[in-house]
């Protein structure tokens, strides 16, 4: 619990009442994340956006946006998902993490400011709709801190048509992923950080076996799972802790999960020098060998592993440059050569194509 200034009054656009809580005598716990942070009077949560004012829980930053764009669907990184298509991508502030490496620190280091862009959750929609997007993306800083509205949004998306997505470390409460599904969430794309130790260390007490349930609950609730992993010179990019997280993978979600490694560059208080090659084409080793069949490597444009390939007859079927789609010659979810099912949900009807993979993964496993 943090005690801050209340600067933003009861009647802002981003105060909203928050919905997962829970009194405890004169303080509230937020139960939004596995954090459950224990508030006094005034006080605020780990990450800075939720706040007791009178013995209640609120939000300080329901549709507080400081990042927008139309993104393709492959910049998530989400590959086995609805490829070729965009998303209007949503960002707002702080995060309940405390990676001293983030990428996007200018808004994930930062309490939520006073003032800012409001955007409502059937303006948000309509824009993405306007802007030709297939899909919503709740993205840049972590969206579980941005539970109501990514709900609102969701639900909004769904009755015009749309996909959602979040990309997430993970840690949001059982009860909230739930809600998440519930309201239309497909997919969602996981950051594996490390092993135990490292994400303790460095993401500042975290739990890294509650990340792990909620990538196997979001699979039983039918939600397309991808995972990535930051490759970070001396915190995770030794071959046991590499192997350690592929070997994972294949135990608690199965072979067919894609994983995602990609190169880190120095940002906020982290400045070991950017990830080598060696380090991913290490990474990307040890997921192959350990049996995954789809490992990609980000970040390093023109790397071969960034196409997708047969697992079964090894045929070139989804080529991409950088964060965009080239051509895929999958068709009804299998290879046009050897027929093999090819996991994920590669045509707008694909819930139903989803579901047959995971039941061909699971009895394969
Ligand atoms: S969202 Fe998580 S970090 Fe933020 S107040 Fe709630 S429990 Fe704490």
């Amino acid at each position: 619990m943090r005690l801050g200034r209340v600067e933003l009054p009861d009647d802002a656009p981003f105060v909203h009442v928050s919905l997962l809580q829970e009194r405890a005598g004169n303080r509230v716990r937020c139960l939004t994340c596995e954090r459950r942070c224990l508030l006094v009077e005034g006080g605020l949560g780990w990450c800075r956006t939720r706040q007791n004012r009178g013995g209640r829980l609120f939000t300080l930053i329901y549709g507080a946006v400081s990042s927008l764009a139309a993104n393709p669907i492959e910049k998530k990184p989400l590959y086995h998902f609805r490829p070729g298509t965009h998303c209007l991508t949503a960002g707002s502030w702080s995060c309940n993490f405390g990676c001293p490496w983030c990428q996007n620190w200018e808004i994930s280091k930062r309490p939520p400011p006073a003032t800012g862009d409001y955007v409502g959750p059937e303006q948000f929609v309509e824009m993405a709709v306007r802007m030709g997007c297939e899909g919503t993306s709740i993205s840049f800083n972590e969206p579980t801190l941005s539970l109501e509205w990514s709900l609102d949004v969701f639900r909004a998306a769904r009755r015009r048509g749309l996909y959602n997505t979040f990309v997430t470390n993970g840690y949001m409460r059982e009860v909230a992923l739930q809600l998440l599904a519930e309201a239309g969430l497909d997919a969602m794309n996981v950051d594996i950080k490390g092993d135990g130790e490292s994400v303790r260390r460095y993401c500042r007490q975290v739990a890294v076996d509650r990340i792990w349930s909620n990538c196997r609950t979001a699979r039983h609730l039918g939600i397309h799972v991808e995972l990535t992993t930051l490759v970070i010179p001396g915190v995770n990019d030794s071959e046991e802790v590499l192997v350690g997280i592929a070997r994972r993978i294949v135990t608690e979600l199965g072979r067919e999960t894609p994983w995602h490694v990609t190169a880190y560059h120095p940002a906020w208080q982290f400045q070991a020098p950017p990830t080598p090659r060696a380090a991913l084409e290490r990474a990307l080793r040890a997921g192959r060998e350990t049996g995954l069949h789809y490992v990609y490597v980000g970040n390093l444009p023109g790397h071969p592993a960034q196409n997708t390939y047969c697992p079964s007859c090894g045929a070139l079927l989804v080529v991409r440059s950088g964060m965009s789609l080239i051509r895929s010659e999958i068709r009804g979810n299998r290879c046009p050569w050897c027929r093999r099912w090819i996991h994920g949900v590669w045509e707008p009807e694909g819930q139903q194509q989803r579901k047959e993979t995971e039941a061909t993964w699971t009895s394969s496993n």
